[in-house]
């Protein structure tokens, strides 16, 4: 499309900010698009435009378009027929059936192709020939779909990240001590896996969940009542009324089953995209029910790094942030600690009571009475500040001139007036940054990076 090439390059001078969902927005094969600002410097107001909700990557989708922009009859009905060309080639109903149809069959006629990530029925092998695939899957296989598809690590759409097994069944047992039954699993397929297969598997299991994800190869594993596709980024469900209505089921606590959304989003910048989904997600649970939710809000646990931290709480006061790393399999993220540990960023944000959030002992976290919480061992309480202050699993340092505790690397720059890493450079940027959204430096510069 030539339109956007004209369009702004995310990244570069000028900053771009999003606006957020706004109604009658244009729609891409992902749903209605997002309304952006990009302001150059210098100038007061920017120019808006729309751009793909899911997609920060211009290869993945390219849908742009100016707010103000005239869009002809012609383009409009190019639009249309584009959205209707890159829907999946089966529906969900459709791999329902597939699937259905494909465990009647013995193991030896049970292929998946690699290249399609997609099960084969026998009539279809001839038209993969030339693919590689696996043969043989089991039911073991079929019951974790995320060992069998490759993740899509294209880092700036997708970002699969899947969590190790440990911190999966940390997850899982934390929400069944704390008495939950029922998990929305938004963006988290493999703990959603783990507890299909337990239900299947054991009898008094009676955790139910049901997977959102934009990932519609798994609509191949799961029911219509299991999964349903959609896009964190701006609410949307692809199948319609239909799917938004199982979810708004599925959210309703019959029988007193309580209910807990848990999500794991790819980062990037879009915090108030997320937000704000997530919000329309715990409204369609506060309307299910009449009575008992008046001034609740729906147990969530919203995994994201640790720099996010001031984000995520600008939107959600209520959210703390728990000290447990949540590790993965196949993440690069990770630093490595003096105990040669993998350091991993990501953490459990939650709307719970911290003193509610039991971290294992064996892996080191403690409980501090102070505070209230469970903390990593090498976060100490500071006098000072009168609370455990270290993010990251470091033990932080107690700055008097600031009057906080910093990172342990960081020293006072007297003429920044603050402290920061011993190397920078003293100028300040006032816009803030990306990807922390705090000010002093840029992305580029983002101390969450390093
Ligand atoms: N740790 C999780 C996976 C997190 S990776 C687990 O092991 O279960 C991020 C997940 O979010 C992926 O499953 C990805 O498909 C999904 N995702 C990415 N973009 C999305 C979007 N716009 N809407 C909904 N889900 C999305
Ligand atoms: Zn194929
Ligand atoms: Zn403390
Ligand atoms: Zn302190
Ligand atoms: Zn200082």
């Amino acid at each position: 499309m030539a339109a956007a090439a004209a369009g702004p390059e995310r990244t570069g001078p000028g900053a771009i900010a999003l606006l957020g969902p706004a109604p009658g927005a244009p729609s891409c094969p992902h749903g209605p698009a997002l309304l952006f600002v990009k302001t150059s410097q210098g100038k007061e107001e920017g120019r808006r435009f729309y751009a793909c909700s899911a997609c920060r990557d211009r290869k993945d989708c390219n849908f742009f378009q100016w707010e103000d922009e005239k869009v002809s009859e012609t383009r409009l009905a190019a639009r249309e027929e584009y959205n209707r060309n890159h829907q999946p080639s089966f529906t969900h109903q459709q791999n329902v059936d597939r699937y259905k149809n494909f465990v009647l069959f013995p193991l030896s006629k049970r292929r998946f192709c690699q290249e399609c990530q997609q099960l084969l029925l026998p009539a279809e092998w001839e038209e993969h020939s030339g693919h590689q695939f696996l043969c043989g899957i089991t039911t073991a296989q079929l019951k974790s779909p995320s060992q069998l598809l490759y993740p899509l690590e294209n880092k700036k759409t997708n970002a699969q990240y899947l969590f190790a097994d440990r911190s999966c069944q940390f997850l899982l047992n934390l929400l069944i001590d704390l008495g939950f039954r029922r998990v929305l699993s938004v963006g988290t397929p493999r703990l959603h896996e783990m507890i299909q297969s337990k239900a299947s598997q054991e009898e008094e299991f009676s955790v139910r969940s049901l997977l959102l994800d934009i990932d519609f190869r798994y609509s191949q594993f799961y029911t219509e009542d299991e999964f349903c596709h959609y896009n964190m980024f701006n609410h949307h469900f692809f199948g319609g009324e239909a799917a938004r209505e199982i979810c708004r089921k599925f959210l309703y606590e019959e029988n007193g089953e309580k209910v807990i959304m848990v999500t794991d989003p790819p980062f990037g910048g879009l915090v108030e995209a997320l937000a704000s989904s997530f919000k329309k997600l715990m409204a369609m649970w506060k309307e299910t029910e009449k009575e008992g939710h008046d001034n609740k809000e729906m147990p969530m646990f919203w995994i994201f790094p640790y720099f996010f931290e001031s984000r995520i709480l600008d939107f959600f006061p209520s959210f703390s942030m728990m000290d447990y790393q949540v590790d993965y399999d196949n993440r690069a993220l990770y630093k490595h600690g003096k105990t040669g540990r993998r350091q991993s960023p990501v953490r459990i944000f939650t709307n719970l009571p911290p003193s509610m959030i039991v971290l294992p002992e064996e892996e080191g976290y403690r409980f501090c009475s102070v505070c209230q919480r469970y903390v990593s061992s090498g976060n100490q309480h500071c006098e000072i500040c009168n609370s455990c202050t270290s993010k990251d699993g470091r033990r932080w340092k107690h700055c008097v001139l600031c009057k906080k505790c910093v990172k342990p690397s960081w020293f006072h720059c007297n003429s920044c007036n603050c402290c920061t890493l011993p190397k920078h450079s003293c100028e300040k940027t006032d816009i803030g940054c990306f990807l922390c959204g705090k000010a002093g430096h840029k992305r580029s510069a983002c101390p969450s990076l390093s």
